[in-house]
């Protein structure tokens, strides 16, 4: 089978043959249909970040695939079942974060296609118990973007309290901030989606945006503000500065959820204004097995659209581009 495998930073994938792998005990081996390409696999491949993964490694974290088999004491699933995996890959199920509701904070973590090899392959493994079953009628091109994409802002805009009527503002309409903006609508949002270019504004438009933000050409904070200041602002883009903007753009009481995850990313914020303001500032990491079931869910009930086109996996490193670029349509989704 075909996996793309990051051998060294910085560098290009290299397309490998290696043998189907076999299931561990626990665990399932799933063959790919659909694999997303996150920022955060691009994060990964270029070693961007404090903790780093051990190359070689395989990325991706976004793994849609058919059930092929399953290793002992697996009962949760069976081989033909649709599964995704995402980017938590195993918690431990007994510490105080498990217990309470948080597994995506458990220091105990795997990471899927960062710890542990990812769905960047025709066959990958993956623990069962986090092995998210896809409802039937959910198209695994679409399933795949929900399993990181979707998940991830599905819980910033939940962690953001949003309530009906608020103004949040999107920064940044990607893979995460195209689904991020379907969201804030669903909590009863008004959206200001932000970004910087045009393709990534008409898209916010078509998916129900009410007002779009060229950060290009307007200073989004000053154009929030005259909208009274954003409740609520999701920090998607991966650019020091659209934090600072976004901050600037709060209302009295607003709410900053930080997603994005730039290459030693800092954000300066004065103290006297956060103080005198009552302003939160909030750190929000993936979702759990639950958020991702809503999110099934709510895509199921014909509430979301997700948006992505299909590349083969051996053309990863051009995708990887098309990203960094700016070329993407929202997400790129893999496919053997
Ligand atoms: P993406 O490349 O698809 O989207 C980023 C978007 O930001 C693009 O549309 C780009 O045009 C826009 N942008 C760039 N600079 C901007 C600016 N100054 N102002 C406004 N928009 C700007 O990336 P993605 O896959 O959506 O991921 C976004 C970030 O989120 C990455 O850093 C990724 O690692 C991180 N991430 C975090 C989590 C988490 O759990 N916290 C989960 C998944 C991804
Ligand atoms: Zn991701
Ligand atoms: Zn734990």
């Amino acid at each position: 089978m075909k996996a793309a495998v990051v051998r060294a930073f910085g560098q290009p994938l290299a397309i490998e043959d290696r043998p189907i792998p076999a299931p561990g005990p626990g665990r399932v081996v799933v063959r790919m249909e659909a694999s997303g390409l996150c920022h955060t696999d691009i994060h990964a491949a270029h070693g961007d970040w404090p903790v780093k993964p051990t190359p070689p490694f395989v990325p991706g974290h976004e793994g849609v695939g058919i059930v092929h088999a399953v290793g002992e004491g697996v009962t949760s699933t069976q081989p033909g079942q649709r599964v995704a995996v995402p980017w938590l890959g195993y918690a431990c199920g007994t510490c105080e974060h498990c217990l309470t509701g948080w597994e995506t904070l458990c220091l105990q973590q795997q990471n899927t296609g960062y710890s542990v090899d990812g769905g960047f392959a025709e066959y990958f493994t993956a623990d069962a118990a986090f092995a998210a079953p896809v409802p039937d009628g959910i198209d695994p091109i679409d399933a795949a973007p929900l399993t990181c994409a979707g998940v991830t802002t599905y819980k910033a805009v939940k962690v953001g309290n949003v309530r009906p009527g608020d103004l949040v503002a999107i920064s940044g309409i990607g893979g995460l901030g195209h689904l991020a903006l379907q969201y804030a609508k669903i909590f009863g949002g008004t959206v200001a989606a932000i970004d910087i270019t045009d393709e990534k504004l008409q898209l916010a438009k078509d998916l129900g945006a009410d007002l779009v933000i060229d950060s290009r050409t307007e200073d989004p904070a000053q154009v929030l503000q005259s909208h009274g200041g954003a409740s609520v602002a999701v920090g998607l883009a991966v650019d020091d500065k659209s934090f600072a903007t976004a901050y600037a753009g709060l209302r009295r009481g607003g709410r900053l959820v930080l997603v994005a995850l730039p290459a030693a990313g800092t954000l300066q914020i004065p103290v006297f204004s956060t103080v005198l303001n009552g302003t939160s500032v909030i750190g929000s990491i993936v979702g759990t097995r639950a958020d991702l079931a809503t999110v099934f869910a709510l895509h199921r009930a014909g509430r979301t659209r997700v948006v992505a086109t299909t590349r083969p996996l051996a053309a990863v490193n051009e995708a990887i581009d098309e990203v960094l670029y700016g070329k993407a349509k929202a997400r790129i989704v893999l496919q053997p």
